[in-house]
């Protein structure tokens, strides 16, 4: 869903979440909308706006483009989403009702889209059982946003669970601003360990941040890389960092890093991995 706001330009995204996103998910956000007609088009199986022709499908630019993500939610939730362009008249929402069925209604709403997810897996008890303990579903969410926070500095985010604020990140200016933001999602001491880097060659450009060896972790969970804003998790990556730090840390000890690969999007090939990573 934020993937999702975010390819609608929006520079705000708040996330409200109930019972570890399982009794609700909501996802707001200030982007373009969505036209009342296409509302009903936007939750039908493998419909994306994203990919008009097949010279989109060699260059994804997006960060969705398979038309299934709001389809399966609402096979399996409550699911409405209230929706503004810029000349629309008024907003709109779509609600499915318990049988399946949509009804699409004025409603009020500023510019962007509202998506609202009640009651996850109601229908499906077997997919229910396999929630874990709300702190761990949202523990998950929380690291869906951090990791979409550290991507899109542009974009503020907020997050709250269960009416609690968690996290409330403005858009970012300049380095000061986006280094006090790194400080908020990987701590203060990563931020005065890490060194910043930007490096380019052979049409590749890296940078991000990278903690010196005095920082290092019992596990691997401060490691971030994005390919041209997409989160990815590769094994080849994780390696080659490994053998970089090999004469400087101790074997059983992880580094940390926050990197960020730009390279031509033709030359990347999204659909190889089932879910993107
Ligand atoms: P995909 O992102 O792959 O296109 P989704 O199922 O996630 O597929 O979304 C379907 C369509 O609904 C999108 O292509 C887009 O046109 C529209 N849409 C979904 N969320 C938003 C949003 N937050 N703002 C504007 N349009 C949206
Ligand atoms: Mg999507």
């Amino acid at each position: 869903l934020l993937e999702n706001s975010l390819d609608a330009g929006a520079t705000r995204l708040e996330v409200d979440l109930e019972a570890g996103g399982a009794r609700l998910v909501r996802v707001r956000d200030d982007g373009a909308g969505i036209e009342a007609d296409d509302l009903p088009l936007a939750i039908a199986p493998h419909a994306t706006s994203k990919i008009r022709t097949l010279d989109d499908l060699e260059r994804v630019l997006s960060l969705g483009f398979r038309g299934e993500a709001l389809a399966s939610i609402a096979s399996v939730s409550r699911l409405s989403i209230t929706s503004a362009t810029q000349h629309a008249a008024h907003a709109s929402r779509l609600e499915l009702g318990a049988g399946g069925e949509a009804s699409l209604a004025p409603a009020a709403h500023p510019r962007g889209t509202t998506v609202e997810v009640r009651e996850l897996f109601f229908n499906t008890p077997a997919r229910r059982k396999f929630l874990r303990a709300e702190r761990t579903e949202y523990g998950h969410c929380e690291e869906v946003v951090r990791r979409l926070a550290l991507a899109h500095f542009e974009a503020g985010f907020q997050l709250r669970h269960n009416q609690k604020p968690v996290l409330a990140l403005r858009p970012c200016h300049g380095e000061v601003e986006r280094e006090q933001r790194l400080a908020v999602l990987c701590g203060e001491a990563f931020l005065q360990q890490a060194l910043g880097i930007e490096f380019e060659a052979s049409g590749l450009l890296l940078r991000g941040w990278v903690a010196q060896p005095a920082f290092s972790r019992a596990s691997a969970d401060l490691q971030y890389f994005f390919v041209n804003g997409r989160v990815v998790r590769d094994r080849l990556v994780t390696h080659a960092v490994r053998q970089a730090y090999r004469d400087v840390l101790y074997h059983e000890r992880h580094p940390a890093y926050v990197l960020y690969l730009e390279i031509d999007p033709t030359l990347v090939d999204v659909n190889v991995h089932p879910t993107k990573h």
